[in-house]
């Protein structure tokens, strides 16, 4: 691992695993600490205890291949159970269906693909099929659209960060196939009025999608622990599909999410079969052909593990920290928190000429604590984590002290358009 381009060479004869094993633990010395809540996106984490279950889980299925419906229904099972859980969690009905999948990535490119299957069934003249969605949708859509060839029409959001239905609808034309709303978006954290895009999806026979890829682990904790969300799941007339990642505050091993859909019928738009070859019948619902067992049997235990109280816990526990930080950042002068902000995702900045944003967060940089940016508006981004609440007095300390600094120095920083 040295600076040179191709430098590794495949060892000659192979190295002992204990010489390896500290060579990759080794490698991290530089990586941000997420165990000490240093990562404000990319890690969820709340305990040893549920990271233990998670990872044991993982490993007891992590030589199985979920391609093997026959070979393994052990798998088969506990994706059901997963989607099932899921189906109701969202209150779905009987008619509805899901498919577990490898993250938030793929439930979206699974959505759009069987939203264009749709639409190409019906409408087999459709020559340049669209998606409308609020500007504040997460790119993944966009992906999906690069992939399968279709164009995505964005538009502007209402000044709370909502989709704006009006302005949605009159970017909808002939070729329209989708909308698209977020619950809650990445970027600023809040929901998109999915009750209202739902009766425009209705009245022009479009599909709506609802990327609950964020909170869909969240959210419905949260209302139960009375924080008032809007309606945004199958309980909405017009949605016809909903993406929600196991793998983020659903606290699993990463390469887990649910693709669900209303009606199990609409599935057929998402497989794909095959005959044209010597092995016969070859036919899948997801984008990956062979698939880990490990995330699977990780969100099965976790979910398992943390029941509906467990969840509600950790929902308890986000929003609380939330209240605290932003009271903290809201206690040093010149700084304010970006309103609303409805989940765990929250925006700061700085409404003062004096004390400089970005200058600020590079300083957060530098004393170890890995800073998201929004570029509109240009802020600074936090989704909270159970793993943040010990550290928020620490935070807010450092905070503290890197806008004096800065506004003694006068120091201005370069916004930093690029978190990945
Ligand atoms: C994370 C996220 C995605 C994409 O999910 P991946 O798991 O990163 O592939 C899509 N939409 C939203 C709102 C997200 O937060």
């Amino acid at each position: 691992m040295s600076g040179q381009k191709h430098a590794a060479v495949l060892p000659v004869e192979g190295r002992p695993w204990e010489e390896i094993r500290r060579s990759l633990l080794d490698a991290k010395r530089g990586d941000y600490n997420w165990r000490e809540g240093r990562l404000p996106l990319y890690v969820y984490y709340d305990d040893e205890a549920l990271l233990k279950v998670s990872r044991e889980a993982f490993n007891l299925y992590f030589s199985e291949n979920a391609l093997g419906r026959k070979a393994f229904p052990s798998l088969v099972q506990l994706e059901a159970d997963i989607v099932s859980m899921a189906l109701r969690l969202f209150n779905a009905g009987d008619e509805a269906g899901g498919t577990f999948t490898s993250g938030g990535t793929e439930s979206q490119l699974l959505a759009v693909k069987a939203a264009r299957n749709r639409a190409l069934a019906e409408r087999p003249d459709l020559a340049q099929p669209n998606i409308v969605v609020p500007h504040s949708c997460h790119p993944s859509i966009d992906k999906a659209a690069h992939y399968l060839g279709l164009e995505v029409r964005r538009v502007p959001i209402s000044d709370t960060f909502r989709a704006d239905p009006a302005a949605i609808a009159k970017a909808v034309d002939d070729n329209t196939i989708m909308l698209v709303a977020s619950a809650p978006g990445y970027t600023h954290g809040v929901f998109d009025p999915v009750a209202e895009l739902g009766v425009l999806a209705e009245a022009r026979g479009l599909w709506l999608h609802v990327d609950a890829c964020l909170g869909g682990f969240l959210a419905p904790f949260a209302r139960m622990e009375g924080y008032p969300l809007p309606d945004f799941d199958f309980s909405v007339p017009g949605v016809t599909s909903l993406a929600a990642d196991i793998h983020k505050y659903g606290f699993s091993a990463k390469g887990a999410s649910v693709l669900l859909l209303r009606s199990e019928t609409l599935r057929r738009f998402q497989q794909f079969e095959h005959r044209n070859w010597p092995r016969g019948v070859y036919a899948t619902d997801t984008f990956l052909g062979s698939r880990p067992g490990g995330p699977a049997a990780s969100a099965w235990a976790v979910m398992n593990y943390l029941g509906e109280a467990g969840y509600r816990r950790i929902a308890r526990r986000i929003m609380s920290a939330k209240q605290r930080l932003m009271a903290g950042i809201e206690s040093i002068p010149g700084l304010e928190v970006i309103q609303p902000s409805e989940l765990s995702v929250l925006l700061y900045r700085s409404w003062d000429a004096a004390l400089d944003t970005n200058a600020l967060a590079e300083g957060m940089g530098a004393r170890g604590w890995f800073m998201g940016r929004s570029v509109e508006p240009e802020a600074i981004h936090f989704a909270m984590n159970p793993v943040h609440a010990p550290v928020i007095d620490r935070y807010v300390a450092d905070l503290r002290a890197v806008s004096i600094e800065v506004r003694e120095s006068g120091r201005v920083g370069a916004l930093d358009e690029s978190t990945y």
